[in-house]
């Protein structure tokens, strides 16, 4: 199992966010975290990161109880929606950044960020500045950026979020594509159905801090399993 979270629960104050959430992600797949604003996704990404601590429950990353396990032991990559490049770096710099502070050698690092920005696509941008580049291009430098060590899951919150429909709907499709390239296990958070139905091999529908329905798109759309569920699928057009 590539990560399993077992009745993990999280409390800000008297609001409770994320209330006995349990989902298992296999290896290799790509699963959404599809809910409403507020929902608890953020919060429940966060924990399987190791950027909150849940009040209960546990979790796992590839076998090992990582409940309690720094961020920086738990081998994840992250995207986010304003996941901020390093303005005065160059795209190579950035993708490379984290493996020049983990002093790997220079012509590792030249290769790895060879193939990465080969991998998204972007190989001519290399030596342009993020400010040089467009929202989506820099989105996926953003995730170049995180494969770089590589990691054993990539956690994406909202990570096309601030993009204009049409750009969102074009990574949508390369995120699909890159995803059967590398096929880490992922976890991809958004608000949009559409996109989850797109994208995910299978999608964990939140309410309110809970799960309201686990399932496959198809079986997701064609048999929603709570008004809730229903509801917020809506026509899909
Ligand atoms: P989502 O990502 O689904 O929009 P979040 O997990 O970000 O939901 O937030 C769920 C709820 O928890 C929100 O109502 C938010 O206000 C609250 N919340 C999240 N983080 C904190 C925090 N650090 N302190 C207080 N409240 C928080
Ligand atoms: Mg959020």
């Amino acid at each position: 199992m590539g990560i399993k979270v077992e009745n993990v629960s999280k409390r800000f104050g008297s609001f409770q966010a994320v209330d006995g959430v349990s989902l298992e992600v296999k290896t290799g797949s790509l699963v959404a975290l599809l809910g409403p604003s507020g929902s608890g996704k953020s919060t429940l990404l966060r924990m399987i990161a190791g950027l909150e601590l849940p009040d209960m429950g546990k979790i796992w990353l590839i076998g090992e109880d990582a409940t309690y396990q720094p961020v920086q032991e738990r081998h994840i990559g992250f995207v986010f929606q304003h996941y901020a490049l390093f303005k005065h770096l160059t795209i190579r710099q950035n993708i490379g950044f984290a493996l020049e502070i983990r002093k790997i050698a220079k012509n590792k690092i030249q290769q790895r960020v060879e193939e990465l920005l080969h991998l998204v696509q972007l190989g001519g941008l290399g030596d342009r500045y993020p400010s040089q580049l467009s929202g989506g291009q820099r989105q996926r430098i953003a995730l170049a950026r995180a494969l770089a060590v590589q990691p054993r899951v990539l956690l994406l919150d909202e990570p096309f979020g601030a993009l204009d429909a049409k750009v969102r709907k074009e990574l949508r499709n390369w995120l699909r594509q890159l995803h059967e390239e590398v096929q880490i296990t992922t976890v991809f958070v958004t608000h949009d159905q559409e996109e989850a139905m797109e994208v995910a091999d299978e999608i964990v529908v939140m309410n309110q801090g809970c799960v309201e329905q686990v399932g496959k798109p198809s079986e997701i759309y064609d048999n929603p399993a709570t008004p809730f569920v229903m509801s917020f699928l809506g026509p899909v057009n």
